[in-house]
């Protein structure tokens, strides 16, 4: 024998009463509206400059030419343009230096 259901609560969304339900969708279109509304302002700047912070680009920030160095402070080895960090070198070229230095104090002493 089939079981008889006692009530339609099989799905408790439908389970609301009329008033709930229809003031839970307003709720739900407001929500949207909302959000819609938000994602439209903050987007695409059409809003003009009234973005309290602007979206910061990751990593390292875009190098700012100076215009050419000026042979004083240019880096002692020949042929290299850039400027000159530490030693007369540039920080290419100071760093290979102190590797090689460091290489060199390193070496194990022939016995
Ligand atoms: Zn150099």
């Amino acid at each position: 024998m089939a079981r008889p259901r006692k009530s339609p609560v099989s799905s408790p969304a439908l389970a609301l009463p009329p008033a709930l339900a229809s003031w839970a969708e307003a709720i739900g279109d407001a929500i949207g509206r909302g959000l819609a509304r938000a994602l439209h302002n903050s987007g695409l700047g059409a809003t003009g400059g009234n973005l309290a912070a602007p979206m910061r680009k990751r990593g390292r920030p875009p190098k700012v030419f100076m215009g050419p160095v000026p042979p004083e402070r240019r880096c002692t080895v020949p042929g290299c343009e850039r400027e000159s960090r530490s030693k007369g070198l540039c920080s290419a070229h100071y760093q290979a230096e102190r590797r090689r230095n460091l290489a060199a104090n390193n070496k194990p002493k022939p016995s």
